[in-house]
């Protein structure tokens, strides 16, 4: 690396997921140029992402293209928004099969991020097309529910000029001294302030912080009170469930402190000046289940741990480019 390079930190939910589940992934993902050998190895696996990653992806892209189309008076039923789905998940597939993320394969003047390059493929699992028809047929009735839903049209009655924004835009702000980024679903402020994010898994123990998170976003873009904004995690599968809520003051000032905290313990690992990040201060995780799952596992000593693991069903790929297949 470039020593002289200032390396800018900015938190979010993600990078702290990326912390938290294994301090090695984390190294990887915010180091992966300090090692001149290893960098573009590196950079081309932090590109990657699994099917159920696509499969939110798709569905994110979807429901935004829908709230776009209504914004200029276009109604979009189910169906159309289902067959964009498979028309999408068709292309981002093909692309990841056919590694047009690669330079030798990608047009001139594109950005290997704007390709699709998933980890089934990368490292040769077995049943790929049949789970990611699995993942299709899942994306279909997740933007199905949402469509068919009152939910949605009561979404298409509000007064469009207050929708703040319907996709997952980056906000940048600050908490404390610390940089912060979220990308925000839907946010709206007919009738009261409004956050959506929109879910295509199972609810997870974050999801709330999450939200809250999101509503300190609002009160820094916009001057939303966090404890009067309406807060939503909308379910899409197997049917649409809605969680609603306005955090408490001790629950924005939880997080508050709970932002802050994670962003000091992720800058007690960075380097000062010039120095190279110490691989040694970021543990393999102990548990072998994110190995299996890890964008970095062609190049990473913990996944070996994988070559004897009942959790190892596809073994480990010591070289990933041989792995793919032409
Ligand atoms: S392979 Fe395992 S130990 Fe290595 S970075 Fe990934 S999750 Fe962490």
């Amino acid at each position: 690396m470039n020593g002289e390079k200032t390396r800018e930190f900015r938190w979010s939910f993600s990078l702290r997921t990326h912390f938290e589940s294994c301090r090695r992934h984390y190294f990887y993902h915010r180091f992966w140029d300090q090692d001149p050998e290893n960098k573009w190895k590196l950079l081309e696996m932090r590109n990657i992402s699994t099917l159920v990653m696509l499969r939110g992806s798709v569905v994110h892209e979807v429901i935004a293209e829908s709230l776009r189309a209504v914004k200029v008076g276009n109604e979009v039923s189910a169906e159309q928004a289902a067959d964009r789905v498979t028309a999408k998940m068709r292309k981002k597939m093909r692309e990841s099969y056919y590694k047009m993320w690669h330079i030798s394969n990608r047009p001139p003047g594109t950005r290997q991020s704007q390709f699709t390059n998933l980890l089934e493929h990368y490292y040769g699992f077995p049943d790929t097309e049949e789970r990611a028809r699995e993942h299709r047929d899942i994306a279909q009735s997740c933007v199905r529910n949402l469509l068919d839903s009152d939910m949605w049209r009561e979404i298409a009655a509000t007064n469009h000029s207050l929708w703040q924004t319907v996709d997952d835009k980056p906000f940048f702000f600050e908490i404390g001294k610390y940089k912060t980024c979220a990308k925000l679903d839907f946010a709206h402020c007919d009738n009261e302030p409004t956050i959506i994010d929109w879910k295509t898994g199972h609810a997870g123990a974050e999801d709330r912080l999450q939200l809250v998170f999101y509503s300190l976003c609002g009160e820094h873009t916009w001057g939303w009170e966090p404890t009067k904004t309406k807060l939503m995690a909308v379910y899409l599968y197997p049917k649409l469930e809605v969680q609603l809520f306005r955090p408490s003051r001790e629950e924005v000032e939880e997080v508050t402190q709970l932002v802050m905290e994670s962003c000091r313990q992720m800058l007690l690992l960075e380097p000062s000046g010039n120095e190279l990040a110490d691989i040694n201060r970021f543990p393999l995780t102990q548990d072998i289940w994110n190995c299996r799952w890890c964008r970095f596992q062609g190049i990473c000593e913990g996944a070996k741990r994988l070559a004897d693991s009942v959790e190892a069903p596809y073994g480990v790929v010591e070289d990933a480019s041989e792995a793919y297949p032409e």
